[in-house]
This record gives structure tokens, C-alpha cells and sequence, in this order.
């Protein structure tokens, strides 16, 4: 039977209570990557942890991981070093604090990139040290139905890229909590060293958010039929010697869509295990 590692990114929202209670429903473990403060992005809003700290503190009690996930969503490459650290710290703040206020012990220090740009804009991995096999791979994986601006790989995005990777990993971040995840691709190449947290399926369940409508007439999946066939023929989600970590979305209006497509990868095989 195939497994999963589910993930989801940009809580909390206001339907961050009713994602969670399905998920206890479904005995779905998950890591929660939040957001710190508020932001607006494509005419999506966003309140953060600040704003909203309930739903979060009720995730905590309930066994949800929470994760970092910047305090504003902004590209790392737009931003400074030192910005980027700062968006990083005053989430931890943030995290820490409802942890402390559910009485529980976090975990795991866990972190995802918004936008996956890990410093160095659409070059999340350094594609030109890539094998002929894994290249497209990780591009579909990265870049599918993504309208990247994708700009040469430089020296300076590269230091950027490691500078941050290295300031991760001296705060105690990490990755190793996905274990088992044995695709070439994953453990051959600069992922299986990432301390920030990758993933190996996109649901691009985003792609359906209305907020995002007006942008989205170029994006590659506009239906939820679009989304299960992305399930169907992905040829790494269903294989079951190696787990996935799967990518999902909490946003104000996208809950049909992500239940729909966690109950498709349920019906087609996929088990979603603990972290
Ligand atoms: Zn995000």
C-alpha cells in the first residue's frame, strides 16, 4: 500500500477547525507549516498566527506538528538575508508561544519555504548538477503549472541558498522526521541533505482557490477533475516502495477542494502515516 507523509501549507484560516476535525475524522496525521502574521497575496488573505492563534492552539492539543512558514509568504529571493531570518524568527515566537499555551512539548522544528524558493528563486535545487534521468523529474516537480519567472542560477543566489540552509540547520531544523522516502531523485540528489522541508507530490490544490480566479486562466489544472487525474497519473504517488510527502493547502474557501482530494488519494490506495 502506497504511504504518505501529509503537509500543508498557509494555515491558519478560517477553515483551519473544520479542516482539522475531518482530519481526526479520517485518523489523517498532518504537519501544519503557519504562517506568522497577516498577509495579502493574489487577493487571498491571510491572518496568521497572530491574528488567529485559536485554531492553532486547538491543532497543538489534538496532535497536529506545526511547522515555520515565514511570518508574510514572501519569496526569499526578494528578500535580504537577514529579512529572511527575521520573517523565520518571529514566526518561531509565534509557534513557540501556542505550543506553550497548549501545554504541550514541540516536537520538531520544522520549516517550508513559501513558494519553495529557498533562496534562490525558481532554482529550488542546483538543476544543472541534476542526472539526465532526475532533471525532469524535479522540474515537473517544482515548476509544473507554475508560471516561474525563472531567472539563471548565480553565484550570489547560491550563496543565499546555503547561507540559509546552513542558518536552518544551526537553529535545529530539520527534515530527517520524513523517513523512508527512497525515490533516486529524492536521495540522490541535494534533497535527501535539505534541512528545510521539501515534498515529493503537489496536489496544486491551490490552482482551484476562487481568491486566486482572476490569475489563474494559465494555470495548468482548472477543475477538480484536472486534480484527480494529476493524482491518477502521477507515476511516483502510487508506488509502494518508497513513502511520498504530499503537498496540500489551507485557504479561506479551498476546504471542498482539499477534502475532496484527500478522500480521492484515500479511494485510490494512498495511506497518510504519522510523522
Ligand atoms: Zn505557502
Amino acid at each position: 500500500m502506497p504511504q504518505a507523509y501529509l503537509t500543508i501549507d498557509d494555515s491558519p484560516t478560517r477553515d483551519t477547525d473544520k479542516l482539522v476535525d475531518f482530519l481526526v475524522e479520517q485518523e489523517i496525521p498532518a504537519v501544519l507549516y503557519c504562517i506568522g502574521g497577516a498577509y495579502e497575496e493574489l487577493g487571498l488573505q491571510c491572518e496568521g498566527m497572530e491574528v488567529m492563534p485559536d485554531p492553532i492552539v486547538r491543532a497543538i492539543e489534538r496532535g497536529f506538528i506545526i511547522g515555520n512558514h515565514t511570518y508574510t509568504h514572501q519569496r526569499a529571493n526578494d528578500l535580504t538575508l537577514e529579512q529572511e531570518i527575521e520573517e523565520i524568527e518571529k514566526t518561531e515566537a509565534q509557534i513557540e508561544k501556542l505550543y506553550k499555551r497548549a501545554g504541550k512539548t514541540r516536537p520538531h522544528k520544522l520549516f517550508r519555504f513559501p513558494h519553495i524558493d529557498r533562496g534562490a528563486a525558481a532554482n529550488v535545487l542546483d538543476f544543472s548538477k541534476l542526472s539526465a534521468a532526475d532533471e525532469p523529474v524535479l522540474k515537473e516537480l517544482f515548476w509544473s503549472g507554475l508560471c516561474v519567472d525563472i531567472q539563471p542560477q548565480t553565484e550570489a543566489l547560491l550563496e543565499k541558498k546555503n547561507k540559509l540552509q546552513a542558518y536552518l540547520k544551526r537553529e535545529g531544523f530539520t527534515a530527517d522526521i520524513f523517513k523512508g522516502v527512497t525515490f533516486p531523485w529524492y536521495t540522490d540528489t541535494e534533497m535527501a541533505e535539505a534541512v528545510d522541508n521539501l515534498y515529493t507530490f503537489s496536489t496544486a490544490d491551490w490552482m482551484l482557490n476562487p481568491d486566486f480566479k482572476p490569475h489563474s486562466k494559465d494555470w495548468t489544472y482548472q477543475s477538480l477533475d484536472a486534480l484527480k487525474g494529476k493524482i491518477d497519473s502521477d507515476p511516483w504517488l502510487h508506488r509502494d516502495d518508497s513513502k511520498n510527502i504530499v503537498l496540500m493547502h489551507d485557504h479561506n474557501k479551498l476546504f471542498d477542494t482539499f477534502k475532496a482530494l484527500v478522500l480521492h488519494m484515500k479511494s485510490k490506495g494512498v495511506e497518510f502515516i504519522s510523522i
